[in-house]
């Protein structure tokens, strides 16, 4: 796309959200805020819209469009507020808009991301429960409605960049030609030496302490569980239709490197830089040409060193029961992401011990797979089955810490 873009950020108070307001405001002449949303903090979102010149925000209910109101500056001209998430869904189609940056958290954003892809949007892609949920649904809206996917999650905007590609984006049905395997890259978290059995009263603000990346509280758990790699081992595969044994993970504690695509030559392409999710924003915004993030340069000399070790699903079930669950199909990873988003919450919640999150999650696959099968060739199903498994989940989760 070139030329001038109107944006959408869904989910702009959140940490992709502000990363990705800072990379407009860099480029006035090409890309304009249009719509921001958010489900929460009122004074963020109108001080965001007030400095963006938003012409549209959206917000959840009544009650957020009177606090919105509130935190509005006297004599400045309001935007338009719209409420609610068929109001999102709306905006994320809305004709006024060419990209949509899709940074909700978890299964909430996907019917918004479902409509920019069915609405022939570019759409940014952060929001990666919504492909684990609805994988391919999603790709076929994308290929059906002519829409633009570029992923931001930076594991898989390294993959992109380091795959062959015309100049458009594509939705693919079949690897890239030549292509071996995919290396998704993964820090290990805050705990990747701890001895597993001295993880029981970790706390969510130790948790949340990621050692390379500054993120929302959800993905940082996820990143500690590891459940994060596991849901985007799952991502991968929608994005570029690649087999589940030809998605491989390695643990690089440094973050340096983003994540490789290795070649049946033997070449392995390699996407580094400092860990900062303005570069893969930035990406996004301009591909195909290249755009300033404010990333400063990466020093490799300073780093001196690069370390690669195979993670120990041992330490880490939340990304074996991932591989389980593409394995066992779509219903399966509707349930794991629905029983790790009922898990994480509960934790950062202190209802739910740290040890109990793959628990919650190998419960719940359980009890799937236990459940005749069903199709899932609708928005509805997805949402449905999503449902059930949340209520599931959320029944093996006590009501009070234990
Ligand atoms: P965050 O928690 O910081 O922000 C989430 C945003 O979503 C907020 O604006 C919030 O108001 C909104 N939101 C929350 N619940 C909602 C609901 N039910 N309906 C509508 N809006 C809702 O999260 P984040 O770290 O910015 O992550 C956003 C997405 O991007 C996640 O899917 C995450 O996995 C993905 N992602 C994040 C990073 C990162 O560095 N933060 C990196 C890669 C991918
Ligand atoms: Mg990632």
């Amino acid at each position: 796309m070139s030329g001038f873009q109107r944006i959408a950020v869904l989910g702009s108070t959140g940490s992709i959200g502000e990363s990705t307001l800072d990379v407009i405001a860099r480029h006035p002449d090409r890309l304009a805020v249009y719509a921001l949303s958010a489900h929460s903090r009122m004074e963020k979102l109108a001080q965001q819209a007030r400095a963006s010149g938003a012409r549209v925000v959206v917000v959840p209910d009544d009650a957020a469009r009177q606090r919105f109101f509130q935190a509005w500056p006297d004599r400045t001209p309001l935007p338009e507020v719209r409420v609610g998430a068929s109001a999102l869904a709306d905006t994320a189609a809305d004709p006024d808009c060419d990209t949509v940056m899709a940074a909700i958290v978890g299964a909430a954003g996907l019917p918004s991301a479902l409509a920019a892809a069915r609405a022939g949007k570019r759409v940014l892609l952060a929001n990666k429960e919504a492909l684990v949920a609805a994988g391919s649904l999603f790709m076929a809206a994308v290929r059906d409605h002519g829409a633009e996917l570029l992923p931001i999650d930076s594991e898989h905007n390294a993959i992109f960049q380091c795959l062959p590609h015309g100049d458009r984006a594509a939705a693919p049905t079949r690897p890239a030609a030549g292509v071996r395997r995919l290396i998704l890259t993964a820090s290990g978290g805050p705990f990747r030496d701890r001895d597993p059995a001295e993880l029981h009263g970790i706390t969510p603000a130790q948790a949340c302490a990621h050692p390379n990346w500054s993120m929302g509280r959800k993905i940082s758990v996820d990143s500690a569980t590891m459940a994060n790699k596991g849901l985007e081992v799952i991502e991968a595969h929608w994005l570029f239709a690649m087999p589940r044994e030809r998605i491989e993970v390695l643990i690089h504690p440094q973050s340096v490197v983003h994540s490789m695509v290795e070649y049946e030559d033997g070449s392995v392409l390699a996407q580094l830089g400092q860990p900062d999710m303005r570069t893969p924003i930035a990406y996004g915004l301009g591909f195909p040409e290249r755009l300033a993030s404010g990333v400063g340069l990466l020093d490799l000399a300073r780093w001196g060193r690069l370390d690669f070790e195979k993670p120990d699903l041992r330490r880490f079930p939340c990304l074996g029961l991932a591989f389980d669950a593409l394995s066992a199909g779509q219903g399966a990873c509707i349930a794991l992401n629905a029983a790790n988003e009922i898990a994480v919450d509960a934790f950062l919640h202190d209802r739910l011990p740290y040890t109990r999150i793959p628990q919650v999650i190998a419960e719940t696959l359980e009890w799937h797979a236990g459940r005749p099968s069903v199709t899932l060739n609708h928005l509805d199903d997805v949402l449905a089955e999503d449902a059930a498994a949340r209520a599931h989940a959320a029944g093996s989760v006590p009501a009070v810490a234990s």
